[in-house]
């Protein structure tokens, strides 16, 4: 990793875009952003809701070979204690409620992944009983398609999610 001596008396060192250390005080300066987001990103833990085939992409992508807790990653099937729901499935008009219940019980901030071309538009499904989307009852904020999805392409949707909660700003406190 490349380092930036800054010039003044503090003599900070820039060890990565907004973080700086102070050598030999074992002191770290950053903003509250970067450390909020950092550790929102590196312990996600997913609501898994399989509903239908891709759902057993998702299970394989939480075995040991391909090892998610490295990313901070680990299912937690309890929408109290999520902050991520990723709907892995062809969605029914009939499960839509149930799903969104689901969600209306996580805590903020959470997140939502459509995996899946079923979850994304309902697929070839168009049909009386599939909802065409699972983003007209959800806010989703990342997207896989494919049928299904390879475990390498669900995972590369969840280092996205990481992406994106890097990026935010002020997503904490009051100023939510
Ligand atoms: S996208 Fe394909 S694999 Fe996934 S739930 Fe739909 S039909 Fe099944």
């Amino acid at each position: 990793m490349s380092s930036t001596i800054l010039d003044g008396p503090a003599g900070l060192v820039e060890v990565e875009e907004g973080v700086k250390i102070i050598p030999g005080a074992n002191a770290i300066i950053t903003s509250l952003d970067k450390v909020v987001n950092w550790s929102r990103e590196s312990s996600l833990w997913p609501m898994t809701f399989g509903l239908a085939c891709c759902a057993i992409e998702m299970m394989t992508t939480g075995s040991s070979h391909y090892d998610l807790d490295r990313f901070g990653i680990i299912f937690r099937a309890s929408p109290r204690q999520a902050d991520c729901l990723i709907i892995a499935g062809t969605v029914t008009k009939k499960m839509a409620p149930v799903v969104r219940r689901v969600f209306d019980q996580m805590p903020e901030p959470r997140y939502v992944i459509a995996m899946g071309s079923c979850a994304c538009s309902g697929n070839i499904y168009d049909t009386y009983s599939t909802v065409l989307g699972c983003d007209k009852f959800l806010p989703v904020d990342v997207y896989i398609p494919g049928c299904p999805p390879r475990p390498e392409a669900f995972m590369d949707g969840l280092v996205k999610l990481q992406e994106k909660i890097r990026g935010e700003h002020m997503k904490w406190g009051a100023w939510r």
